[in-house]
């Protein structure tokens, strides 16, 4: 895939470690492309297979902090922006494996005890332990604080009632991060966190839902599922901030995915278009196609800095990067889906033959708008952090 650049990484939003990382991961990608796109497995064997694949080669090390394994002395967002980015330009599933990944050890490294980070973290970066983020249900999307899953303290275990939905990785894995109303206090800050394994009695996954891009995804029911207060994760209605702590992390991630699925977008339109002969000449020599191009080029280019920017901000700065990855969520997701439509246009017929590439990349975007905070919510936590809300 010569035709992605990446003269990005000369920013100096980078190091050499990071340069060295992305060099690296881009030629095992290119080496793994055909089991890390997993063509003829089910969406569940492909999750397992790209979780092992993933561990085997260590990237999911890069989910922890060198005090529990990683190469890093904190979790490293530039490196999970760096894997996500190339990692989406090949597979969305496997983007989205490493992602989930993340949604469920980050919280651990960040909240969990020693023994919650001995249990889990080894099991997650290898890969063995696949896992997910349950917060969503059917009336709280947007809206957390809506959450009616309750956890009950009963002695020494807490009971859990409820149903989760869109959740990923529902069905396939084995250890999930769980928000629970446990009623501290009302709305959000009632709210607590805790690791469920999936084989505890009362946790079911009763319905898969079948999404417009290979995910596996679902619904998740608590009845009377009783766990130790052992796996409660932070504080008694700490919930919502283990959630937004979380969040801060990975959500300019989800923006550096919609770059990779860009950039791919952006590479296949500019071979086509230098190839492709209409009315006599290469399609890329009329002016209506290079102005596109340009548009395109802007477009990931800007998500880019804005992506890299939140990161660095996040890896150097502050812990605190509300504005910052929201902007860089926001904007990469719709710049993204900008750069594909303009592929797929500039592709003609063959943009929206199932199986080729951008018509791949059509599907695979569109949550990334949805998931982690739709851009309308997006906006709101922009709009009210510059009137300083
Ligand atoms: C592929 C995929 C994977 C997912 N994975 C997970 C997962 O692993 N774990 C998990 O917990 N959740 C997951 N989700 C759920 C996701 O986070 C929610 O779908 C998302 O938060 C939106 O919630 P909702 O679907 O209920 O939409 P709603 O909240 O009902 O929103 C519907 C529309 O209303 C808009 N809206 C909402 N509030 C406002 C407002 N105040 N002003 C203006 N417009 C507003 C929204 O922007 C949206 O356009 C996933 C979703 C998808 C699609």
């Amino acid at each position: 895939m010569t035709t992605i650049q990446n003269q990005f990484l000369e920013w100096p939003f980078f190091d050499d470690a990071h340069r060295d990382y992305a060099a690296r991961f881009e030629a095992w990608v290119a080496a793994h492309h055909d089991p890390l796109a997993c063509a003829g497995q089910t969406e569940t064997e492909a999750v397992r297979a790209q979780a092992r694949l993933l561990g085997a080669g260590g990237w999911l090390q890069a989910l922890l902090p060198a005090s529990l394994g990683g190469s890093r002395e904190k979790v490293d967002v530039r490196t999970l922006c760096l894997t996500r980015d190339i990692l989406a330009r090949v597979s969305g599933l496997a983007d989205c494996t490493f992602a989930m990944q993340g949604l469920g050890a980050v919280p651990i490294v960040l909240f969990g005890t020693p023994a919650q980070q001995r249990q889990y973290l080894p099991r997650m970066a290898d890969g063995t332990c696949i896992t997910g983020f349950c917060l969503s249900e059917t009336e709280a999307g947007s809206d957390v604080s809506a959450l009616q899953t309750g956890a009950k303290r009963e002695g020494d275990r807490y009971v859990l009632n409820g149903r989760k939905t869109w959740i990923s990785n529902a069905g396939v894995g084995h250890t999930f991060v769980v928000f629970a109303r446990t009623g501290e206090a009302p709305g959000a800050r009632g709210l607590s966190a805790f690791v469920v394994d999936a084989d505890t009695p009362g946790f079911s996954v009763p319905q898969s839902i079948e999404v417009v891009a290979p995910h596996v995804i679902g619904t998740v029911a608590f009845d009377d599922c009783r766990v130790p207060a052992s796996c409660m994760l932070g504080q008694p209605g700490e919930g919502f901030k283990v959630a937004m702590a979380t969040l801060d992390v990975m959500r300019s991630t989800v923006g550096a995915a919609a770059l990779g699925f860009a950039r791919r977008a952006l590479a296949e339109a500019t071979a086509h278009v230098r190839t492709r002969k209409v009315f006599g000449q290469a399609l890329a020599q009329f002016q209506a196609t290079q102005m596109r191009i340009a548009d395109m080029a802007l477009d990931v280019e800007t998500a880019a800095l804005l992506v890299y920017r939140a990161a660095w901000t996040k890896d150097t700065l502050r812990d605190r990067v509300t504005l910052e990855a929201s902007m860089a969520k926001l904007h990469a997701t719709e710049a993204a889906q900008r750069v594909i439509d303009s592929a797929v246009q500039l592709l003609g017929g063959l943009g929206v033959t199932a199986g080729s590439t951008v018509e791949r990349l059509y599907r695979e975007i569109r949550p990334l708008r949805i998931y982690e905070g739709t851009s309308e919510i997006q906006k709101l936590i922009i709009g009210g952090q510059v009137l300083g809300k």
